[in-house]
């Protein structure tokens, strides 16, 4: 392209391209553009493979002494539909190549391998997934891993738990079931004084609505089976990572021998699509229906950090962009009879674990807490707002509190 005179770039176009060079595409652009097939295809086809053959030994030789990751290796390493996964992935969480698992679980238990060893220290939030509580306190400690779990609110004041040999510290926000925000820039740079690795898991916000890397986090976490697949019907796990920390996680998952399925990476890039309209829609109807919440004289309180009165609220206004559907609610204190005839009166809400789907679910809360002295009175339950009519929602809720009054 040649460039225009001093009077050619005073008309608008030019301006325009100017401003469009230097600003960098929104999150839905690289959501619909990054990952696609090749050869006109739209999307990647699946391409299943376990052994990729070569031309000739020097070739095959060739590509086991260069970079396993890189091109064609081993279907353990993965194929095209991967590594376009993987690409689309990337541009949402701002890295190179966000590392697959098959499952959030995975991704959890692999990052910490690759963190701490033997004699290692590591803080975890007090309200962070069970099964990550459960891996640290079973797996770890055998490892000789010692684990401190800390308060969500600590913020910088997680100064004065740093030991000597802490190696890492495992941050979510919000909390699983109690959904409490963090500090997350506060905790990410006493860390990094020290010299600790900071992990979190993102699967609440996701790269959509809170850009970890960005906030100091270096292992960033999905359970991409929840949001980024978004239909009920993967599993899946994902650490986007600095540069940094990129080979020693992506060699701990080669090495322990993870792969993702071509067709779950299928499934994953073609909800991965449409990530942010489904995000804007699951948070619109939850905060409607958390307001909604608010005002039932059967409710005690709504735990949802884009309520102006939840604790979180300033911290989720000052880091995070948006709120997904998932959030809670403490009932005032009924018998557990009265509770269960509240779900069991629902029609439209599913009773079934995990979330991130197009449907509402609800489910009790049960959880450990060993850091944290709040205490719910009353029972606890977690909703995830689906994308149905909220006004149809709402609707459920009121014939599950009459289910209700019937009990109490
Ligand atoms: C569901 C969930 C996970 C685990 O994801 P799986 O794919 O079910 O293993 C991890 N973290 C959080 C916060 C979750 O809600």
């Amino acid at each position: 392209m040649t460039r225009g005179t001093a009077k050619a770039r005073a008309v608008t176009k030019p301006a325009v391209k100017r401003i469009a060079r230097k600003r960098a595409p929104g999150k839905d652009t690289l959501l619909v553009h990054s990952g696609r097939g090749r050869g006109g295809l739209v999307n990647p086809p699946v391409e299943r493979a376990s052994t990729i053959l070569h031309p000739r030994l020097a070739e095959y030789e060739a590509s086991w002494s260069a970079d396993r990751f890189e091109g064609l290796t081993y279907g353990l390493h993965g194929t095209h539909t991967a590594f376009a996964l993987e690409e689309a992935l990337g541009a949402l969480e701002g890295c190179r190549r966000p590392i697959l698992l098959p499952s959030g679980l995975a991704a959890i238990t692999t990052a910490l391998l690759a963190c701490v060893k033997s004699g290692d220290h590591l803080l975890v939030a007090d309200s962070a997934y069970g099964p990550t509580r459960k891996f640290c306190d079973v797996h770890l400690k055998r490892f000789g891993v010692e684990t401190t779990y800390y308060d969500s609110l600590i913020g910088a004041g997680i100064q004065s738990l740093l030991r000597p040999n802490t190696r890492a510290v495992f941050c979510e926000a919000p909390g699983s079931l109690t959904f409490e925000m963090q500090d997350i820039p506060a905790i990410a740079s006493v860390a990094h004084a020290h010299g600790a690795a900071v992990l979190m898991d993102n699967t609440w916000a996701t790269p959509y609505f809170f850009d970890a890397l960005a906030h100091g986090v270096d292992l960033s976490i999905q359970a991409g089976t929840k949001y980024i697949s978004g239909h009920s019907d993967v599993l899946l796990g994902s650490i986007a990572t600095t540069e940094r920390w990129w080979r020693p996680v992506r060699d701990t998952v080669a090495d322990y021998g993870y792969s993702v399925s071509p067709d779950d990476c299928y499934l994953a890039l073609r909800g991965l699509r449409t990530l942010g309209v489904r995000l804007r829609a699951h948070q619109s109807g939850g905060i409607a229906v958390a307001e909604w919440l608010q005002g039932r004289p059967e409710v005690k309180r709504v735990l949802h950090p884009a309520l102006p009165d939840d604790p979180g609220h300033a911290l989720w206004t000052r880091d995070f962009t948006g709120a997904c559907g998932l959030f809670g609610m403490e009932l005032q204190p009924v018998p557990k009879a009265a509770a269960a005839a509240f779900v069991d009166g629902l029609r439209l809400f599913g009773i079934g674990a995990s979330w991130g789907g197009y449907e509402s679910l609800i489910v009790p809360a049960k959880f450990t807490r060993t850091a944290t002295s709040r205490r719910f009175a009353g029972p606890l339950l977690r909703l995830h707002v689906g994308l149905e009519d909220p006004a149809d929602l709402i609707a459920d809720l009121e014939r599950g509190f009459a289910a209700m009054a019937k009990r109490a």
